[in-house]
């Protein structure tokens, strides 16, 4: 039902006097309708409309007055990105590239299992961080995401739902690198956590992070509960350098003690990931000094075996090899969950949709599969 809205959303052009509503929902709306003699219940009016009744337009609001609608949607836009691409893959996973005002192209993901309905959504355009192996990066940072347009990638992806479907999980795997944007995500987090708002609770969100160690100290203080996913990817300091850029200076060490006080904070498991990348940090001996440099902590590590990304060098290791790796991680009593992207269709890679895009590819369409599901053993 709400898929079909899709189009009618789209096309909305941003007027600069207009204001981005989910960019602060409750002070814009709360001093607007103030000015107009209007209730504050009418807020809460309007954000039940947007996240619980999904609607795409004011005019849908059919319990405020049509003058009231109007004048709404002549002060506010709800949408200021346009969908340039939405692609479905036959196990429902769906994914929409979006035309941000500034024509800035960003991609968010609805990955659909038997219970869960989890979104991956991007914090910035680009990616400043330059791991060697990531899409998102290679042309490096354009610009951060508001928090308006991190929210409206949520409703755009609840909007794909059905009407028995319901948003149960976020993943913050997109594209950028969300603790450098964390004054626009913070806010947008807090939208999808309140009950009157997504009411996603924090345990159902998780940030990936590349390892900032200062935006996870911020995190700490800030109270924040959501769980944390930190991209390691090498089991040493001069491997880590190699593969992850902006870490030159910024050792493990450091990393893994802000980690671990995010941990004693917020109670909650932390996530290593860990890309695995043939003939680079694939080896038994490699998996050793991993599980060495984890010792006993109680986390989960997420190995992903590289997804191939055109022009990039790298090769995704053999089932044999993954299966070493992921042995001799266990046998040190490690939690390894392996995320398995099937096949070799480069599309699943965050960022790369938008770079096919930009180079007007044609194979644009072809079938993707699930960036972020976690599978059984390769
Ligand atoms: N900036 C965040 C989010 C990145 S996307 C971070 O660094 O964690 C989430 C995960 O996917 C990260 O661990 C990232 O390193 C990984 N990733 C990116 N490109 C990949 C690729 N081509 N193959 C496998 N994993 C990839």
């Amino acid at each position: 039902m709400r898929g079909t809205s899709l189009s009618l959303v789209a096309c909305r052009s941003l007027n600069t006097s207009v204001q981005h509503l989910l960019n602060s929902i409750d002070a814009l709306l709360g001093d607007w309708l103030r000015e107009r003699g209007q209730g504050a219940y009418r807020v809460r009016q309007i954000r039940h409309w947007l996240f619980t009744r999904r609607a795409a337009d004011f005019g849908e609001m059919t319990d405020l007055a049509q003058s009231l609608r109007a004048e709404l949607a002549d002060a506010f836009t709800l949408w200021t990105t346009q969908v340039a691409r939405h692609t479905r893959a036959d196990d429902g996973t769906e994914k929409l590239l979006l035309t941000l005002t500034d024509a800035g192209q960003i991609e968010c993901v609805l990955l659909r299992d038997e219970v869960r309905r989890t979104i991956c959504i991007s914090t910035q355009v680009g990616c400043g961080m330059g791991c060697v192996f990531c899409a998102s990066g290679l042309d490096g940072l354009a610009r951060n995401l508001t928090t308006g347009e991190i929210v409206e990638q949520m409703l755009r992806l609840q909007l794909l739902l059905g009407p028995d479907e319901r948003l149960s999980h976020i993943v913050v795997m997109g594209m950028g690198e969300p603790l450098a944007n964390l004054d626009a995500l913070l806010p947008a987090l807090e939208e999808a956590g309140r009950d009157d708002g997504l009411g996603i609770s924090n345990r159902r969100i998780t940030i990936s992070t590349v390892g900032l160690p200062r935006a996870i100290r911020r995190l700490a203080d800030a109270g924040a509960r959501y769980r944390l996913a930190v991209s390691l990817h090498a089991p040493d300091e001069a491997l880590r350098r190699q593969i992850v850029p902006v870490g030159e200076k910024i050792s493990l060490a450091d990393i893994l003690a802000e980690a671990d006080h995010y941990f004693e904070h917020s109670g909650r498991q932390l996530t290593f990931e860990y890309v695995l990348l043939a003939g680079v940090n694939d080896s038994p001996q490699q998996a050793e000094a991993l599980a060495r440099l984890l010792g006993r902590r109680t986390a989960l590590v997420n190995v992903i075996p590289f997804n191939p990304v055109a022009g990039l060098p790298y090769r995704t290791p053999t089932t044999a090899a993954q299966q070493t790796f992921r042995r001799i991680l266990e046998s040190h009593g490690l939690s390894v969950r392996f995320r398995h992207r099937k096949g070799n269709t480069i599309d699943a890679a965050c960022g790369q949709l938008r770079r096919r895009s930009q180079k007007g590819d044609a194979a644009l369409f072809r079938l993707f599969r699930p960036a972020f599901r976690p599978s059984a053993r390769p």
